[in-house]
């Protein structure tokens, strides 16, 4: 397939709903919502925003007393996710998998993957969190993905009844159809996820955490743009003729996370914030779902306005 057969599916699809793509501007990549084919940027660079307010928007509303219906029945593609992003939308899926507000929203939203050639992709993004396998697709959630080979051809596959029915549906015949074969393959959760996994663990006393506690600014611009990071905040909020139930993204490095009653606070310093932050990724994620916490999309890093690098601190502490 041409990539003229793959503009004439997307331009049906902004017919049809809300298309949320990667968009250059200028030396970045952002995820945007897009009106037309022109904006969407092809090159596969990791956007520096994610895909994950699509499926979880920062704010929103779960209950209203003067509202029966929650449900947020817009059609949305998120078109272009690469496979880091995926692989966090995997996590995102058995995360919030018994979660009715999230659940309902997804069932109107089409995530449709692409890639310029996933192994190359591997080593464009200096993947530091896992190694390249053959058969990533295969343990990926998606409904559609595209590939483009070197020569210019799209290779389209379908990863769910959803995604097959948007191909048919919208002239799409020439797909393979991707049989998912569970999030952990076959062999067992990954080695490097283990590692990881015991120096978090072990290096809890590691002096580390010190020296980035003192540089460290708590701004948490880095669990904002992660794409795996999902903690978020409920409050009630009590009108004079209305009672709404509010939901928004929270951060382990914001000062009101952690409270108690009583005013307490477990996470009272910034070092205990940074190991907290880093033990959900490498340590409880994996525990809890067998898989990664962590995508290695180095957001983080290109964010944060110290340059705290996770890579390099997880090279220190496998040391
Ligand atoms: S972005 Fe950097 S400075 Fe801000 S909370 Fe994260 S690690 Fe700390
Ligand atoms: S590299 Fe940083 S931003 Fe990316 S998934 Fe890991 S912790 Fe999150």
């Amino acid at each position: 397939m041409k990539q003229p057969e793959i503009n004439k599916f997307l331009a049906k699809l902004l017919g049809q709903g809300l298309v949320y793509a990667p968009v250059r501007k200028g030396p970045v990549v952002l995820v945007e919502q897009v009106d037309s084919i022109d904006r969407i940027d092809w090159s596969g660079d990791i956007p520096i925003t994610t895909f994950k307010s699509v499926f979880l928007p920062p704010k929103e509303v779960l209950f209203d007393n003067n509202k029966a219906e929650f449900a947020d029945k817009i059609k949305k593609f998120a078109w272009g996710m690469n496979v880091l992003d995926l692989q966090a939308f995997s996590l995102f899926e058995q995360v919030f998998e018994k979660d009715i507000y999230y659940q309902k929203r997804r069932q109107n939203i089409f995530i449709i993957g692409f890639t310029n050639g996933i192994e190359d992709d591997f080593r464009k993004y200096k993947v530091f969190h896992q190694k390249y396998e053959e058969n990533v697709l295969e343990h990926l959630i998606f409904d559609v993905f595209i590939e483009r080979q070197k020569n210019g051809n799209m290779i389209v596959f379908s990863g769910s009844e959803k995604g097959q029915q948007l191909l048919e549906q919208n002239g799409i015949k020439d797909y393979e159809n991707i049989e998912f074969a569970g999030l952990v393959p076959e062999q067992g959760i990954n080695p490097i996820i283990t590692r990881n996994r015991q120096a978090v663990e072990l290096g809890r006393d590691n002096p580390i955490w010190d020296e980035l506690a003192e540089i460290c600014l708590a701004c948490g611009k880095c669990s904002i743009h992660c794409p795996t990071c999902f903690c978020f905040d409920e409050k009630d909020q009590a009108e004079f003729d209305s009672v709404k139930k509010v939901r928004q993204w929270g951060s382990c490095f914001y000062p009101e996370f952690s409270k108690t009653a009583g005013g307490n606070k477990d996470l009272d310093s910034v070092k205990k914030k940074l190991y907290f932050w880093y033990e959900h990724k490498f340590v409880r994620i994996p525990d809890e779902f067998s898989y990664y916490g962590c995508v290695s999309c180095m957001r983080c890093f290109k964010v944060c306005p110290v340059e705290i690098n996770i890579a390099k601190n997880l090279q220190a502490l496998n040391k």
